[in-house]
């Protein structure tokens, strides 16, 4: 018998024919959005729960806490619910009103801590520190912490990059995602290179955040808004290694909205903002390696976080479509 649980991982991974032929290289999208909560998120929440059980440091009854505003939550809720936690979900006060309506629908043993958007990333009491503060101040909660717990990329390392190993047969020649923690592109980065001779694995970080400079060792850029939900931070995490990188490149949000309506009339998947910044990737890469012939295609692959079901609000909005790329 199958348990929700067991649902989570083994996702399709699919050729985008149209896209691929439009660019001339062979383009793979891991469609993550399977999953129970229709997010690579659900992921993570299993398995880092099921390690940190048999690692003693939690049992049912106890509260787990995190910030996310999204995905990561009702990954987790998910799976305190079939395993009995409680969950501590720290948001921001700026959390759009359709999300928070999610969130607070689990009930009961889910409950959601506001703060305020406007407190300096570095401060205790940001959004960032709010999760570590109050674990460090209450008995028997535990921070999951996916942007410093490397128990993050490990999930990737052991299943969506095998996953996708298996899946291709080993044929990749450049896996490419944005970041978000960097628990995705860590670990599937650390995977695929241990089984793939030269494979290159590039990341995507979205104009505003932190990321690329912190992989570049340069000085941070000061965090700016923008509106691909779901990837970039404020601060750089442990998630990112570098050494399991080549290179990190910029995105503009038009750029991946822009591409969120591309795969939709091309291919006719409805994808999230992060989805669309992924696909972005694999077409810059697609554009450099172009080839003439079908036989001399390279293969790129990449991941699609989340549907865009999730963002009817937004994504599918006009005036917020207008707003979000004007630059
Ligand atoms: N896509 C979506 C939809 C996400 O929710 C996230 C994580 N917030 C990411 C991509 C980025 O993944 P990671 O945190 O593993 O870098």
């Amino acid at each position: 018998m199958t348990t929700l649980l067991d649902t989570v991982g083994k996702t399709p991974l699919v050729k985008l024919e149209k896209l691929s032929d439009k660019y001339g290289a062979n383009i793979y999208a891991k469609l993550e959005y399977f999953n129970p909560t229709s997010s690579v998120k659900d992921r993570i929440a299993k398995y880092m729960i099921e390690k940190a059980e048999k690692e003693g440091l939690i049992q049912p009854g106890d509260t787990i806490i995190e910030n996310s505003s999204g995905n990561t939550a009702t990954g987790l809720a998910l799976v305190a619910k079939q395993k009995g936690y409680n969950l501590l979900i720290v948001v921001r006060d700026t959390l759009s009103p359709d999300k928070k309506r999610v969130l607070e629908a689990f009930g009961d043993n889910v409950k959601l801590i506001e703060v305020d958007s406007t407190i300096d990333p570095s401060h205790p009491e940001s959004y960032n520190n709010f999760a570590q503060t109050y674990a460090n101040r209450h008995k028997d909660v535990w921070f999951l912490n996916q942007h410093d717990n490397l128990d993050n990329p490990e999930t990737h390392y052991m299943t969506t990059g095998q996953e996708i190993y298996e899946q291709t047969g080993g044929n990749v020649d450049i896996f490419i995602a944005a970041v978000g923690t960097g628990g995705t592109l860590s670990g599937i980065g650390r995977a695929l290179r241990e089984k793939i001779p030269g494979v290159k694995i590039y990341g995507v970080d979205p104009k505003g955040s932190v990321f690329r400079a912190a992989f570049y060792n340069q000085e941070l850029p000061k965090p700016q808004s923008h509106f691909i939900e779901g990837i970039g931070n404020a601060l750089p995490t442990k998630n990112l290694v570098a050494q399991y990188i080549d290179e990190v490149i910029e995105i503009k949000s038009k750029q991946a909205i822009d591409t969120v309506y591309e795969v939709l009339h091309e291919e006719g998947i409805i994808i999230g903002p992060s989805g669309g910044a992924n696909v972005w990737g694999a077409i810059q890469m697609a554009k450099k390696h172009k080839a003439d012939k079908e036989e001399d295609r390279i293969n790129i692959v990449t991941t699609i976080g989340d549907t865009g079901y999730k963002y009817t609000g937004t994504l599918f909005d006009k005036k917020w479509v207008e707003k979000a790329t004007a630059e």
